[in-house]
């Protein structure tokens, strides 16, 4: 199955073409984390796989069908962003907020007054939210805040997450505990992920696949493990250095140590 491919996927903003012809299917149940230097286009295709900026030409398929066509509350029921940023109303509690991320599922009415909503508990629950849950979002730190963000995102009950930097603003506990959190959801829900992660090693170590964008299209695609080396790091990222693989406590680790 493949909930979501992009083919042929052209992007451009003006005179500046950003993705010149993109495909990629990604497969049900895989961690997908796309790499690519600042401005190679990561964030652009996540926008275009959520359905949220339509390509200059190329289309993208949800579940086979042609993703322009299903309504928008359709498709906030299969996928779930996490954006880079998300603007919010001040005074607006964090239950309130993570509220918001039900509309798909049980409408306008559904996230008024104080239904109790199992899925807004759970997601509240799972990202460690729960004890600010009526405290006001912007009382809350970045981290605090980045954790509700993620919350609001579980809380759709999507089976397709989309997560642009998660670990913005957090401690390094808090990272780990997030891509932990994301990887337990993964295996237990079956959740599909695509990630855009700035730290190449988390990107490795948390995805069974990355694909690499260069000059607008798809440059490396695999296992981590295979396609995680000196090479990618000099072609993508115009960095000399060396990859190396290591072992600890059973889990396959890699470290980047420029020349
Ligand atoms: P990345 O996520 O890899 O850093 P982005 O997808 O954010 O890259 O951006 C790719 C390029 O597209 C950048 O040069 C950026 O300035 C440009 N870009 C992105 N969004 C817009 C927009 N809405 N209007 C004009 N240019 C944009």
């Amino acid at each position: 199955m493949t909930p979501l491919r992009a083919e042929r996927v052209h992007v451009r903003f003006g005179e500046h073409e950003v993705l010149k012809g993109v495909d990629l299917a990604v497969r049900e149940g895989e961690w997908l984390s796309l790499l690519g230097r600042n401005g190679s286009g990561k964030t652009t295709l996540l926008r275009v796989l959520a359905g949220l900026l339509t390509p200059s030409s190329g289309r993208v398929l949800l579940d086979g069908g042609p993703l322009d066509r299903v309504p928008r509350r359709a498709v906030a029921r299969r996928i779930a962003l996490l954006p880079q940023s998300t603007p919010y109303v001040r005074g607006l509690t964090v239950r309130q907020f993570v509220r918001q991320g039900r509309y798909a599922a049980r409408g306008p009415l559904g996230m008024l007054g104080e239904v109790d909503d199992p899925r807004v508990r759970e997601a509240l629950r799972d990202t460690g939210v729960e004890q600010w849950a009526d405290t006001p979002l912007e009382r809350l730190s970045g981290g605090q805040r980045q954790r509700v963000r993620l919350a609001l995102a579980l809380a759709q009950d999507a089976p397709v997450l989309l997560l642009d930097e998660p670990t913005t603003y957090l401690d390094i506990r808090h990272q780990y505990e997030v891509l932990n959190l994301v990887r337990d959801l993964q295996r237990e829900r079956g959740l599909t992920v695509v990630s855009v992660l700035h730290d190449l090693a988390q990107a490795a170590r948390y995805s069974d696949r990355v694909v690499a964008l260069l000059d607008g299209v798809v440059h490396v695609d695999g296992a981590p493990s295979e396609v995680v080396d000196a090479v990618l790091l000099r072609e993508v990222y115009d960095v000399a250095g060396s990859v190396l693989w290591i072992t600890t406590n059973g889990v396959l680790k890699m470290v980047v140590v420029p020349d």
